[in-house]
């Protein structure tokens, strides 16, 4: 069973748009933290780059600032940044331009002592890279562009030829290795999770049979915007007329099928509106911003709509509509919902009643 799911996933989440969400809903999850990873690198730079400076009596360098200024306004562009394919680019540069500047901070230190700092940093920027949340590409561009700017054989004693330098190689492909592996292994779990999540979402909110938010969906909605309280708020219950007799007459799949086509009814005509099948063959619209004739002229339409559907059997609805008032529950208004429902089918069904005080 969990085998043919993990193999349903598997071929699920392959699709191009379902990446794209996924890598987009990734980088926003994940924006603080990649501002929190860019401040520190460059507080760390900052702090490596007075170091050597002092020491070497150069004090704090005209470069040093143009360094500080380039990698501030990168971090600057992230806070502006919300796409996931822009942060690509700029986590790129970001990456070019601090692995630079370590290596101008590392030329000012003993040649001796080089080799070990340049394979300190490029641990480091690696393995923070590994975490962010970037394409393949971008990662090993940054990748490439790590070893390029620290590459611990340039402007050092060690050569390929020697021991050393054949244990530097051997460590250089093991950590690559190993992190892009860690990178890619979490990055095809996250999309697992990404999709499971959507799934089990997606049942828990959306109604199987009609494709539209099922009553838990519909209750959030409606609870939330009826605390925004904005003004012109209204709850429409839809029943359908004499549906046990389509079942009867046609049999519960051609029942079915008369669901969904009024549920594509309500929703083509809803704009922005909460909407949801509250169970059976019973549907509600909450409208907000209307004058009480608009929201009348909504709900008659929809009656229109429904009668006038091509599909077989033809079949219509009735609307009980109540305004809802500012500080009422949702289960107030549902219930006076109910009671003007119940005199649209008492006068003659496929019509709209009003809810009025006296009911
Ligand atoms: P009224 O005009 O007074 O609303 O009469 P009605 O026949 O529509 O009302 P009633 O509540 O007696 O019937 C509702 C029927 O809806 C009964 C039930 O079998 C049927 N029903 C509920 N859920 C489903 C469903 O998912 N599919 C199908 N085909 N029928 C359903
Ligand atoms: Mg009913
Ligand atoms: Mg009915």
């Amino acid at each position: 069973m969990f085998d043919t799911l993990e193999e349903h996933v598997r071929q699920r989440v392959a699709p191009a748009s379902l990446r794209a969400e996924f890598r987009q809903h990734e980088f926003v999850a994940m924006r603080p933290f990649c501002r929190l990873v860019f401040s520190v690198s460059i507080l760390i730079w900052l702090v490596f780059d007075l170091i050597v400076s002092f020491l070497g009596g150069q004090g704090f360098t005209w470069l040093s600032c143009l360094f500080i200024a380039l990698l501030c306004g990168l971090t600057v562009i992230l806070h502006f940044t919300w796409r996931s394919q822009h942060f690509d680019v700029l986590n790129l540069l970001f990456i070019a331009v601090i692995t630079l500047g370590m290596r101008l901070v590392i030329e000012g230190i003993p040649v001796a002592l080089r080799p070990v700092w340049l394979v300190l940093g490029v641990s480091t920027v690696l393995y923070a890279l590994s975490l962010l949340p970037v394409r393949r590409w971008s990662f090993f561009c940054a990748m490439l562009t790590t070893w390029a700017m620290l590459n611990p054989f340039y402007h050092t004693r060690i050569t390929l030829a020697q021991l050393e330098g054949a244990m530097l190689v051997s460590y250089a492909v093991f950590l690559s290795a190993l992190v892009s592996y860690s990178y890619l292994q979490m990055r095809r779990a996250k999309l697992h999770n990404f999709y499971f999540s959507k799934v089990l979402l997606d049942q828990a909110y959306v109604d199987a049979l009609t494709e539209i938010p099922n009553r838990r969906a519909f209750m959030t909605q409606a609870e939330r915007r009826l605390r925004s309280a904005i003004p012109g708020q209204y709850l429409a219950m839809i029943d359908i007329d004499n549906f046990k007799r389509v079942n009867d007459r046609f049999g519960h799949d051609v029942g079915d099928e008369v669901l969904k086509r009024v549920a594509q009814q309500i929703r083509a005509g809803v704009g922005g509106n909460a909407f949801g099948r509250l169970g059976g063959e019973e549907f509600a619209i909450f409208y907000e911003g209307l004058e009480q004739g608009a929201a009348e002229q909504h709900v008659a339409a929809l009656c229109q709509r429904v009668r006038e559907d091509p599909g077989q059997p033809p079949v219509t609805i009735s609307i009980g509509l109540a305004p809802v008032l500012g500080d009422e529950s949702l289960s107030t208004a549902l219930v006076r919902a109910d009671q003007a429902l119940y005199e649209a089918k008492r006068s003659g069904k496929d019509r709209f009643a009003l809810w009025r005080p006296e009911q």
